[in-house]
């Protein structure tokens, strides 16, 4: 598998694209957000 061919989503906290990691692998489908950082960081404001 090539690296390019990762999937990759949009974080709505930092709105920065981020790509597939291995971690991830199980529960690509309920990734939302790029870091544990940015799904603490809900709130905005
Ligand atoms: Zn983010």
């Amino acid at each position: 598998m090539k690296k390019c061919d990762l999937p990759s989503k949009t974080c709505p906290v930092c709105n920065r694209p981020f790509t597939w990691r291995k971690k991830w692998e199980k529960n690509w489908e309920n990734v939302v957000y790029c870091s544990k950082r940015c799904s603490g960081n809900r709130r905005m404001k």
